[in-house]
């Protein structure tokens, strides 16, 4: 590696996390410095430099946390982040300011008493959001131990899971983790987070068959990103890898506005384009829904391309998949 290349990388370390576990550094192409799966977890210079618009709480957790480690943004959900460190660190990481040895470590015993006292003393929390970090880092025994907890709380229905892990670390999946995540008796819901079509090796794929098989619904999260999957055949192969491992895509994320990430964004402009090329092109199974948090915490607001106009008087002007505009309803007079 170059002199220079190696002085940011030291830079960059001084400020954000550094990981990549063995199972992403195995898909790494040595000879391609444009490597999608290296874009994601090798520091760059770029990371150096923020925007003015960037922020270090992008999507505004901490403006709706009343407990530590919980968020609660909207009536019937809260996050519980129990702990906030990751097999791998992503680049482009929303909380990068949060996880990481020097981030907000793990709930102490008190703070996650004070946690688990809130989300029972809320009726309206029907579903309970694990994320950090990455709660399946947690040993089987603790991880088993924060689903018995919630199993105790009986307004709570259920629980999502937010992880990269059976992607970047699939061994981890065993029996005592599937285990552990069926101790709550909730519907268990684990949402993957996983970014380029590479990514679903055939060890990830069996990992995710686990899981499926176990009875733990699994849905996905991927962030647009450039340099990685802004481009339709590569987002295309990424949305049918998901479905193939029986993993419903669900959430497209524009970048948020991390510091120092300037270098992964497209235009809204551009993320609508590329979604609106899997119109048709791919099966409606695969379609996930292109989403941006409102930074400051406002929550997040579906952003995809429209394919309905209002033409007023009760009309409207729909485009097909092909991009073709027809009038709804039909003009009587075209048959
Ligand atoms: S796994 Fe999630 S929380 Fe961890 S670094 Fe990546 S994006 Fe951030």
């Amino acid at each position: 590696m170059p002199p220079e290349r190696l002085a940011a990388i030291e830079k960059v370390a001084e400020r954000y996390a550094i990981a990549i576990s063995p199972a992403m550094a195995r898909l790494i192409a040595p000879d391609d410095p444009e490597d999608p799966i290296a874009r994601q977890f090798v520091p760059d210079a770029a990371e150096l430099a923020a925007t003015p618009e960037e922020r270090e709480d992008p999507i505004g957790d901490l403006a709706h946390s009343p407990v530590e480690g919980i968020v609660h943004r909207y009536l019937d959900r809260v996050l519980l982040k129990a702990v906030h460190v990751c097999p791998v660190y992503c680049r482009f990481c929303f909380r990068r300011e949060m996880v990481g040895p020097q981030g907000l470590g793990t709930l102490a015993p008190e703070a996650l008493d004070r946690a688990f006292a809130y989300i029972a003393a809320h009726p309206e929390i029907w579903e309970v959001i694990l994320t950090g970090g990455d709660p399946l880092v947690l040993s089987a025994r603790r991880l088993a131990e924060l689903m018995r907890r919630l199993s105790a709380i009986p307004h709570v229905k259920i629980v999502r899971v937010h992880t990269r892990v059976p992607v970047v670390e699939p061994e981890r999946v065993d029996g005592g983790m599937i285990e552990a995540l069926k101790a709550s008796g909730k519907a268990v819901y684990v949402a993957l987070h996983a970014n380029h079509p590479r990514e679903l090796t055939d060890a990830a794929r069996a990992a995710c068959a686990r899981l499926a098989d176990a009875g733990i619904a699994m849905v996905s999260q991927s962030v647009l990103l450039r340099g990685v999957n802004d481009d339709p055949d590569v987002l295309a192969d990424l949305m049918r890898a998901f479905v193939e491992a029986r993993v419903k895509p669900y959430y497209l994320h524009h970048p948020d506005l991390a510091p120092g990430t300037s270098h992964f964004r497209l235009s809204i402009e551009e993320g609508r384009a590329l979604v609106a090329s899997l119109r048709g092109r791919i099966s409606g199974l695969c379609q996930p829904t292109y989403i941006l948090d409102i930074p400051g915490g406002h929550g997040k607001a579906a952003i995809g391309p429209d394919a309905l106009r209002d033409a007023g008087e009760g009309r409207y002007e729909v485009s097909d998949f092909r991009g073709r505009v027809h009038s709804y309803p039909p003009d009587p007079a075209m048959g």
